[in-house]
């Protein structure tokens, strides 16, 4: 057992409610960070239903309000913390199939609001007490359609998707992985980003081919980095290695 205390966000459904439900199990007391509190509650109850010591947070990751009063609150209660999951995370786009010619920048404020300044704002907001754990982890939960290397390999898995939002929201985040990870270098803090291949979650009309579980193991590995593990790594699934996952190019 361990007295460690984790932050998820989007942790009411899919991929973060499984983190969230992983890393209670391995002890971790589980803060369940959701932007409507009917379904943060309901996700905390059916996390206490099976046993994990968890406790709904409201946060809203574009608003600067929530991520400010969600800090406070963390620090009230606990003081510091251990592992942070940026997970909140939304795709948009202009239409099905929209070109980058096609794209609006509505579309792609909205969609960087939630990806990519949501997680800044709520690391930034955080790391003050991830800063007061003996060995903090930060995980950016990103996506290989991030990966500008297999987004352009016109013979891989990739070449057939053409959009700007959501990958490139992906791409920024990966830099901003980065950016963290060699900020903090001289520290016990790691900062990586996870790619738990293609879920079946409402993200996606379910029409993943991995389980919300299987994408979440990825996160979990990443926010349980022994002091010796890696920092500033895209980590994750990859169809095409024996293991099944591996450090992925950016
Ligand atoms: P999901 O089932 O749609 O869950 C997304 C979660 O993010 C929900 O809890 C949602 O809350 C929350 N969220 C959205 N906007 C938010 C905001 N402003 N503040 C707080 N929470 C917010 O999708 P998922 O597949 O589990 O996605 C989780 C992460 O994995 C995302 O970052 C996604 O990009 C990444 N990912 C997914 C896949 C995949 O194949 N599924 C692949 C690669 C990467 P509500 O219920 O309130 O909407």
């Amino acid at each position: 057992m361990t007295n460690k205390t984790a932050l998820i966000t989007g942790a009411n459904k899919g991929i973060g409610f499984a983190t969230a439900r992983q890393l209670g199990s391995l002890g971790m007391t589980v803060l369940v960070g959701a932007r409507d509190a009917e379904r943060g509650r309901a996700a905390e109850r059916e996390l206490r239903d099976g046993g994990v010591d968890a406790a709904f947070v409201p946060l809203d990751v574009t608003d600067a309000e929530s991520v400010a009063a969600a800090a406070k609150r963390v620090e009230a209660e606990h003081g510091r913390l251990d592992v942070l999951v940026n997970n909140a995370g939304i795709v948009l786009g202009d239409g099905p199939g929209a070109l980058p010619s096609e794209t609006t920048l509505a579309t792609l404020r909205r969609v960087y609001e939630t990806n990519v300044f949501g997680p800044v704002a709520v690391t930034n907001a955080l790391l003050p007490l991830l800063r007061r754990a003996p060995a903090a982890r930060i995980v950016n939960v990103s996506s290989e359609v991030g990966s500008i290397t297999a987004m352009t390999d016109p013979t891989g898995a990739l070449a057939g998707l053409v959009s700007v939002p959501y990958p490139s929201s992906k791409a920024a985040l990966n830099m901003v992985t980065a950016m963290y990870a060699k900020e903090l270098r001289d520290t016990p803090i790691k900062v990586n980003a996870a790619n738990p291949g293609y879920c079946a979650t409402d993200l996606n009309g379910n029409n993943g081919f991995r389980t919300p579980e299987q994408g979440a193991e990825v996160s979990v590995h990443l926010a349980t980095l022994p002091a010796d593990g890696p920092s500033g790594l895209l980590w994750g699934f990859q169809e095409n290695v024996a293991a099944g996952y591996g450090v992925l190019p950016w």
